[in-house]
């Protein structure tokens, strides 16, 4: 309890000096002097959100989302894989969504998902075909050893006409995504693929992989509006968005 309070009040006094309006969070709506550097291995200037959290790739998706897709308008039946906090907090309490959140327990990361959350593993989902409207799935299947049968799964419960967001880390320098099932030390890993849970890095050929499970494709240059000023205003990193239909 009082570590919870102390936790708060550092928050706030963060919050509090901070204060500005050089940047703001698409995704909590607050203005700040910059945000703060974020990231898992090398902290990245102007990244973390002080309010809520928020990374890059989050706030881009969390704009998308509300600039580009029907999610917030009509009535949506939403599969979140690996829940982000920040956005199981809006998406759960919002009238037009039904929303499932899920995440494959046994993992390790069972504590940092949102209550409620299912236990279901994307590479067998147990759910009749057609099931959902809408699939958001972001910054997961860099983790999952057959991503191909996961796709083929998420496009399986997507409804026809139903669009999906599947987002991963993409090194645009490689044409083939680059990936060796022999490598399964976390820091062996880490040296290999940037990170000690991923099991490979992608390439361009991720949309490939995406078509070959059954997706249309549109590989969206939606962060590419953006100035260079309004990248730093909104604390974003261009990433193409990859909105996959059925
Ligand atoms: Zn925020």
């Amino acid at each position: 309890m009082f570590a919870k309070m102390k936790h708060t009040l550092k928050k706030q006094m963060i919050n509090y000096s901070l204060k500005g309006d050089n940047v703001h969070c698409f995704c909590c709506g607050h203005n700040f002097i910059t945000f703060l550097p974020g990231g898992v291995k090398q902290k990245r200037p102007n990244a973390f959100c002080p309010a809520c959290g928020s990374l890059e790739r989050h706030r881009l998706v969390w704009r998308y989302l509300n600039t580009k897709t029907n999610l917030f308008e009509k009535s949506t039946k939403l599969l979140h894989v690996a829940p982000e906090p920040l956005f199981y907090k809006i998406l759960s309490h919002h009238k037009n969504i039904e929303y499932v959140p899920c995440a494959k327990f046994g993992q390790g990361y069972e504590d940092k998902y949102p209550k409620g959350t299912q236990n279901i593993d994307i590479t067998a989902i147990d759910l009749e075909d057609n099931t959902f409207d809408a699939i958001l799935c972001s910054h997961v299947l860099e983790h999952i050893p057959d991503d191909q049968r996961a796709m083929q799964e998420l496009y399986r419960v997507l409804k026809p006409n139903g669009w999906a967001i599947l987002q991963v880390p993409l090194d645009a320098t490689r044409d083939t995504t680059y990936e060796d099932f022999s490598i399964t030390d976390p820091t062996e890993r880490e040296k290999a693929f940037g990170q000690h849970d991923h099991v490979r890095v992608y390439g361009n050929d991720y949309e490939k992989r995406l078509i070959n499970a059954g997706f249309q494709v549109k590989r969206d240059k939606f962060a590419y509006q953006f100035s260079s000023a309004e990248l730093f205003k909104y604390g974003l990193v261009p990433e193409d968005v990859f909105f996959c239909t059925k």
